[in-house]
């Protein structure tokens, strides 16, 4: 009785679906192997792909044929056997020379004849024929997607592929982080070394990530909505995650980094936010007896201000800012006035919305034109490619137009939801913040500080002026600019 491996090789190519499964190829050898009265010396299961030589279990079966253990092989089809020229190759080598007398499949009729061997090579060459095809139709996979928007490859951080719709979805969790991240980054505070450590952000093998994959991070477009591939600017139908403000905010801040030179080694945190309120100079720090002090640089010349302690110097910064911080209570009642203020504006504008809609239009028209005549080949790659960027960001300008027309009027509601938001928060970092929140808080509401006299003075910014008479803040004024009733709360600070 003829002796036979019996190869079975599972798919990994989700093109191949239809293939059986493993289990199912196995059963229906042996049941084969009984039927013709095949020997079966061993069975052997590979679950590596055959597009590419170097199976290790495939390589082991020839050379024990080779040994002489076996004179056949039985599969399930010859695409089983080899994808690859290489091992398509060696096998009909070895019927050349004898080494393999019969090759079984339940699916492929072969003889060991001239004829036969040239049937299984265009067989093994059909399954090659398939593999490259199969990179013709990935290819063809991702122009499809391009056209949709929708980036072809691994989703970046913060987003995961939706494998069913072929889609890319913000992750429900990692999104918001994303935000953070460039919110942060973009106020100019913080290095990628300390938002990773801020947020103890890992790879996903665990590992701390690297500054570099940040930086990668900081400066995706993806994260507000257009994307490039091969050098080509896209619009993505996936959900921003941030503004082009936000974005560009950040790559304005990465840009002056870059130039930059090192910040001042002794690393006292206050020390460049304020100066001395006597002499105008800067300020300095330094460390006795555990205690860190500032003052005064007094290069050259006298200036009697005193040192003041650090500890002294946040006391009275905490003060500060409990003065500008605001109830719960007092947020609550304020963001819904703001939703009521936002929902009747929104209304209003939608007129101004379509007029610019109808902008858009004849951009879009002219982008497909664009791209019939690259594809007709009347203009080249790269003046498609030009032309087509210029068109997108007129579209993407005409965009934000429209969010600012649906803004308009109401173009004081985002920075005063941001800063009722800011003063609840205020409250909590007089609490519990650390140094680099509450010099990071104060630089965002103010500027101008100086220290005189052991004293903290500072500038506020608009908005936060009336804020030490806080029991006042929420009778403001009513709005002058509307026959409406006059709503009790329109604030003076935002104009
Ligand atoms: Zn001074």
């Amino acid at each position: 009785m003829a002796k036979y491996f019996l190869y079975a090789r599972k798919s990994s190519e989700s093109e191949e679906r239809q293939v059986m499964s493993i289990d199912a190829q196995i059963d229906e050898l042996k049941e084969f192997a009984v039927k013709e009265k095949l020997e079966i010396v061993a069975s052997l299961c590979e679950a590596k792909t055959a597009k590419q030589p170097g199976r290790t279990l495939f390589g082991e079966m020839l050379s024990r044929i080779d040994a002489g253990e076996a004179d056949g092989i039985l599969a399930w089809h010859p695409d089983r056997l080899a994808r690859n020229s290489v091992d398509g190759g060696r096998i009909i080598y070895m019927l050349d020379t004898g080494k393999i007398n019969s090759l079984k499949f339940p699916t492929f009729w072969f003889d060991n004849t001239p004829q036969g061997k040239f049937m299984l090579n265009i067989s093994f060459g059909q399954s090659k024929y398939y593999v490259d095809n199969l990179s013709e139709n990935v290819k063809r996979g991702i122009r499809q997607k391009l056209r949709k928007g929708i980036w072809p490859g691994k989703a970046p951080f913060g987003y995961n592929n939706d494998l069913r719709h072929h889609t890319i979805l913000p992750d429900p969790e990692k999104h918001k982080l994303v935000k953070r991240i460039f919110e942060l980054y973009a106020t100019g505070e913080y290095t990628f070394e300390q938002l990773i450590q801020k947020f103890d952000i890992r790879t996903k093998t665990n590992k701390i990530m690297m500054p570099g994959d940040m930086q990668h991070i900081l400066k995706n477009p993806f994260y507000s909505g257009v994307f490039r591939f091969n050098n080509e600017l896209h619009q993505g139908t996936h959900k921003p995650i941030i503004t082009k403000k936000l974005f560009d905010d950040a790559q304005a801040v990465m840009a002056a980094r870059g130039k930059r030179r090192k910040k001042s080694s002794h690393g006292y945190i206050f020390t460049d936010l304020m100066s001395c309120g006597n002499c105008g100079r800067a300020i300095t720090a330094e460390k006795q007896k555990g205690h860190v002090y500032y003052r005064c640089t007094k290069k050259r010349t006298n200036c009697d201000e005193k040192y003041i302690r650090e500890e002294e110097l946040l006391s009275q910064f905490r003060d500060t800012l409990q003065k500008v911080s605001l109830s719960d209570d007092w947020t609550k009642n304020l963001l819904a006035k703001l939703d009521e203020e936002q929902a009747s504006a929104i209304q209003s504008s939608s007129v101004l919305v379509q007029a610019v809609e109808g902008q858009i239009m004849p951009i879009k028209t002219k982008m497909d034109k664009l791209l019939d005549s690259h594809l007709d080949g009347i203009i080249d790659k790269q003046d498609y490619v030009n032309k087509k960027e210029k068109l997108l960001n007129e579209k993407l300008d005409l965009e934000a137009k429209i969010k600012e027309v649906r803004n308009k009027g109401n173009d004081w509601l985002e920075p005063m939801r941001e800063f009722i938001l800011d003063s609840c928060q205020a409250k909590k970092i007089a609490a519990n913040g650390d140094s680099l929140q509450i010099r990071t808080f104060l630089k965002k509401i103010g500027s101008n500080f100086t220290v005189k006299g052991k004293k903290f003075d500072w500038l506020a910014k608009r908005g936060w002026k009336i804020m030490p008479d806080f029991g006042r803040f929420p009778t403001v004024q009513a709005r002058s600019d509307s026959n409406r009733e006059p709503r009790f709360w329109r604030p003076m600070f935002y104009h």
